[in-house]
């Protein structure tokens, strides 16, 4: 087994769980879990590494339902080798491990908008990868360019049409990992960006069960796919919308919850499986399904393998 895998100078972990890795605090084993160096000890790595073994990226698990019987992979996850912010004019770049309310601060503290990404509770890489938006901005809106390591171990600069970004989706090659991207935003006064980021934060509050073990929206709003992947297009159609119409606010499954703050949201209440989670998500879908004729789309990205029976 040992043959197959390189030596790193970053940390490789054999059979390492995952739960805590994620928001909603379930799921199973990575078989390994490798936090690299840098880029060159990642892309070296990849290298060497069998190409037949699965690679999988994770950032802050924010987006992210693995399920109970763990991932036959290795997960790759980003620490400090790859946190740097800098700012450059209206250009921010960031590591894809940078959190994204660091980089919406550390932006607007120069005086540079990206004040959507404040209450985004990911990391760059997944923001990049999800297209993650909100409050009428989607990275593909700011998006300049990023550098992956595919899975061959070549570092590569993707551009807007490598990834042609859709709504709350791109097309990031099987295995590529994202390393750091760079951002663009209009200029603007750093205290008006600093109090529009605070009340954005109150706004959340107010509406989503924030403090929650969730994953964000669950399904895709029905309607939202936008063909340019930008924020303008995107339609009103809201997915909490037609989970309300179909009585599914509040239903639960096992140790799993549809908010009753906000329909779109899937919670573990406490002691949920990824099986529940995934069971109630489908249930929803049904019900949606026989109640509108819409077929939801998860948004939450769901990998790995049930548990044994
Ligand atoms: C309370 C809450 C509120 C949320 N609100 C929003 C919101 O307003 N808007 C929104 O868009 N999302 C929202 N989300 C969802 C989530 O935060 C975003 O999708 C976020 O961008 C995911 O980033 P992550 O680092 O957690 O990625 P993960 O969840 O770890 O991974 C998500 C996907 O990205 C891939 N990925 C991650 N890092 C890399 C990398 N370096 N290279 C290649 N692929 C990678 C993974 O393979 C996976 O497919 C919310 C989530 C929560 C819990």
């Amino acid at each position: 087994m040992t043959k197959r895998f390189p030596t790193p100078k970053g940390r490789l972990t054999a059979g390492r769980s995952l739960a805590e890795l994620t928001w909603l605090r379930v799921g199973g084993p990575a078989d390994w879990l490798f936090q690299p160096a840098d880029v060159e000890d990642l892309a070296t790595f990849l290298r060497e590494l069998d190409p037949a073994v699965a690679v999988f990226s994770m950032g802050v698990g924010s987006n992210l339902i693995v399920r109970d019987g763990g991932l036959s992979a290795v997960v790759i996850r980003m620490g400090r080798g790859f946190n740097a912010i800098t700012v450059e004019g209206n250009r921010v770049t960031a590591g894809a491990a940078a959190l994204d309310a660091h980089v919406a601060r550390r932006a607007a503290e120069a005086g540079v908008d990206l004040t959507f990404l404040r209450t985004i509770p990911g990391a760059v890489g997944g923001a990049v990868r999800m297209n993650a938006g909100c409050y009428g901005s989607y990275v593909a809106d700011h998006f300049v360019e990023a550098q992956a390591v595919t899975r061959a171990g070549e570092v590569v600069t993707l551009d807007a049409d490598d990834l042609n970004f859709r709504y709350r989706q791109t097309d990031l090659p099987e295995g590529c990992v994202i390393t750091q991207a760079t951002f663009e935003g209009v200029s603007g006064d750093p205290e008006e960006l600093a109090a529009r980021m605070d009340a954005q934060l109150k706004k959340r509050d107010e509406t989503q069960p924030t403090k929650d073990r969730t994953a964000g929206s669950t399904f895709r709003n029905p309607a939202g796919f936008s063909s340019t992947g930008r924020a303008d297009d995107a339609h009103d159609l809201k997915a909490w919308k037609v989970i309300d119409d179909a009585g599914m606010r509040g239903a639960t499954l096992g140790g799993a919850q549809m908010s009753p703050m906000h329909s779109n949201f899937l919670v573990n209440t406490g002691g949920a499986t990824a099986a529940d989670l995934e069971g109630l998500g489908e249930e929803v879908r049904k019900k949606v399904f026989q109640h509108s004729g819409i077929e939801l789309v998860w948004e939450i990205m769901r990998v790995g393998k049930p548990a044994p029976e």
